[in-house]
């Protein structure tokens, strides 16, 4: 990774806006920017952390590109460690995209994607676990969301992993001093014994494991899907949502648009809604529901809710449905209650807790919104006890799991009396893998396939 060379780019949105801002970071980002930027009051002391206003001048020709406002940062107090040169553009894509032109024309080379971040990562400002929580706190959907990102931001989750990986280390250095000497020569590992250590930490591990379906709603939403025969209400219902809790969503790669697919806030619950009636256009084909397409989307479903009209007797098609919902998670939306109720909706109460709603009047929708809430946090009162909170993503689990399987097997190796140099090699095997997460110990493609993922600028 180079680091040595000094990179740029618009670090805000790319479009007509107030402020458009040009980022340099690198070693020569103040040499770049005394050839183009001309103070208004002619000295430009280059003091540290200060904003000087003035123009960026085209040094070929001497023309005035903009009138920009310059904050000059030198490292290592910095975002990416290095020299730092924000340039506050007129917003507009002309003024920026030229002054941008104007740094790569001086030296600098467009950065790519996430780079800015990589840099704080490789200079050591953040971690691994910390450059991830940058693009969950850019993507977070909802407050709660941004509550957990802000928490593994802080380094929530790289000061368990690292509490964790202290003690095993510990251990691993008494083990490794027991095999080399014998036992009477060693510092005792204090009150613990070896099992002990291991032991508490897988403990601490599977605390940490079992936040991850909490931490994918958080990051990707809870996948929800509206199914039932036409007419019950199903547009209403998500119409109804969206009116009060539409959710701010920034572009999220790979969503289709041939299904209505939009993203709710529930109590702070990012929910993302399906509406298969969005799915066949020919709602009157009713026998088909179900089928293909409806079922792939029922199979990826966290969440079913299975509307039926209540104010009209259940049909064969509302039980031809039913057939699909067996063994998944359901809720029954009996709606229209506002009507006079015909539908023996008892006979639904197998599949799943049965909740009246009429979107019509907006009555049951509390009731609907606390039913989705507490399936996903299980009554845990997640607003109190995020504070301190934080959430794993699928890289930390896969690697989580890495370790508490090591230790298990370190377990076992020690249950069957066998050398302790067989328990170091798992025990080796645990840490590396904690060493992951935070990034002490990480590869070239992890790299890659995290930073990918960041937009330009950033
Ligand atoms: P979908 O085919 O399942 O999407 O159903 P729609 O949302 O298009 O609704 C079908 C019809 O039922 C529309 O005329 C709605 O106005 C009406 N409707 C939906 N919900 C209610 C309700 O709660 N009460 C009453 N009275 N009518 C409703
Ligand atoms: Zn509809």
């Amino acid at each position: 990774m180079n680091m040595d060379d000094t990179i740029c780019a618009i670090s805000t949105p790319i479009g007509e806006g107030g402020i458009g801002i040009v980022r340099i970071s690198g070693p020569q980002s103040l040499e770049i920017l005394s050839k183009i930027f001309s103070a208004k009051n002619r000295v430009f002391n280059y003091k540290s952390h200060t904003i000087h206003h003035g123009f960026i001048i085209d040094p070929q020709d001497g023309r005035v590109i903009d009138e920009v406002l310059v904050m000059y940062m030198k490292g290592p107090k910095t975002y990416t460690r290095q020299d730092v040169v924000e340039i506050n553009c007129h917003g507009g894509l002309i003024p920026v995209k030229k002054v941008l032109d104007l740094t790569i024309a001086c030296g600098a080379r467009l950065a790519e994607p996430g780079e800015f971040t990589l840099r704080a990562f490789i200079n050591g400002r953040i971690d691994l676990s910390q450059a991830e929580a940058v693009i969950d706190l850019i993507r977070s959907k909802t407050d709660l969301s941004h509550i957990a990102s802000v928490n593994q931001l802080k380094g929530g989750l790289s000061d368990k992993i690292n509490d964790i990986m202290q003690r095993l280390l510990g251990l691993y250095g008494h083990i490794e001093a027991l095999n080399d000497f014998p036992e009477d020569e060693v510092d005792p590992l204090g009150d613990e014994t070896i099992i002990e250590v291991i032991d508490a930490s897988i403990n601490e591990i599977e605390k940490l494991l079992e936040t991850y379906d909490t931490g994918k709603i958080l990051r990707e939403g809870l996948n929800v899907v509206i199914i039932g025969k036409p007419n019950v209400g199903k547009s209403s219902l998500l119409n109804a949502l969206l009116k009060e809790n539409r959710a701010i969503v920034t572009d999220v790669p790979g969503t289709t648009r041939d299904i209505i697919e939009e993203y709710i806030n529930i109590k702070g619950v990012p929910v993302k809604i399906i509406d298969t009636a969005g799915i066949r256009r020919t709602e009157d084909i009713v026998e088909k529901i179900g089928v293909e397409k409806s079922l792939e989307y029922l199979n990826k479903a966290d969440l079913i809710v299975f509307m039926v009209d209540a104010s009209i007797p259940l049909d064969e098609l509302d039980m031809e449905i039913v057939k699909y919902l067996e063994g998944r998670n359901v809720i029954v939306l009996a709606n229209k209650i506002d009507l006079t109720i015909k539908a023996d909706i008892r006979k639904l109460s197998s599949i799943g807790d049965i909740i009246t709603t009429s979107t019509k009047t907006g009555e049951g929708l509390n009731v609907l919104y606390d039913a989705i809430y507490d399936r996903v946090f299980k009554g845990k009162n997640i607003f109190g006890d995020l504070g301190g909170s934080i959430f794993i993503n699928a890289r930390h689990r896969s690697l989580l799991l890495k370790a508490i399987n090591a230790l298990k097997s370190c377990e076992k190796t020690f249950d069957q009396g066998l050398p302790l140099d067989f328990v170091s090699i798992d025990l080796r095997t645990a840490i590396d893998a904690l060493g992951e997460i935070t990034g002490q110990v990480v590869s070239d493609e992890v790299l890659h396939s995290i930073f990918d993922r960041f937009c330009i600028g950033k």
